[in-house]
């Protein structure tokens, strides 16, 4: 698809997870290559989060965390940008749910709601999330997901928290 830059600025969460390697030190990595990669400007970050795998057992715990950033990419654009992040970090894609040196996702872009083959915006697990919602609340607590009409902090509310343990990482 040819998609060029939008008119305006966009604000876009980004979900930012590791379960490989030095896992904070690719979280950061990541975060400086987004925001080395033109057109993107990375206005926040949450803390990092230490979290239990979700919707699979056998695997390394997590490192977690979201960041808001300012772009003029569209959103077919921001997402190859952040595949290529991924994959020059190292991370071969093979199965879903498997192991991975970096995670990028995007949750949130501005308001809009995007339906579009390979692309699903907001991340239609974003809301089932604890280790995504946490770090969201942090950043915007009353941002309203587009799609469920609710805050971050309701959506919060609305979570069971068992299996899925998401502990601060300068709490440990
Ligand atoms: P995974 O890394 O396993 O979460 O899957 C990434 C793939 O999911 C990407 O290659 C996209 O084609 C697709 N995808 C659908 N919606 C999104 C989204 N909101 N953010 C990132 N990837 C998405």
């Amino acid at each position: 698809m040819v998609e060029g830059p939008v008119s305006e600025a966009k604000t876009v969460y980004i979900a930012i997870g590791s379960n490989v390697g030095e896992k904070l030190n690719n979280c950061r990595k990541a975060i400086d290559l987004i925001n080395n990669s033109d057109g993107c400007t990375v206005r926040g970050i949450s803390r990092f989060y230490r979290t239990e795998p979700v919707g699979v057992t056998a695997q390394d715990w997590y490192v977690n965390a979201v960041i808001h950033i300012e772009t003029i990419l569209g959103p077919h654009e921001l997402l190859r940008c952040l595949l290529s992040i991924e994959s020059d970090m190292g991370r071969v894609r093979r199965e879903k749910w498997e192991a991975r040196v970096i995670d990028l996702d995007i949750l949130l872009y501005g308001n809009e709601i995007i339906r579009m083959g390979e692309l699903t915006v907001p991340h239609p697990l974003m809301h089932q999330r604890r280790f995504v919602l946490m770090p969201m609340v942090q950043l915007n607590p009353g941002l309203i997901h587009p799609v469920l009409g609710k805050s971050m902090s309701e959506l919060m509310d609305d979570l069971e928290i068992e299996g899925q343990a998401v502990v601060p990482l300068s709490d440990i």
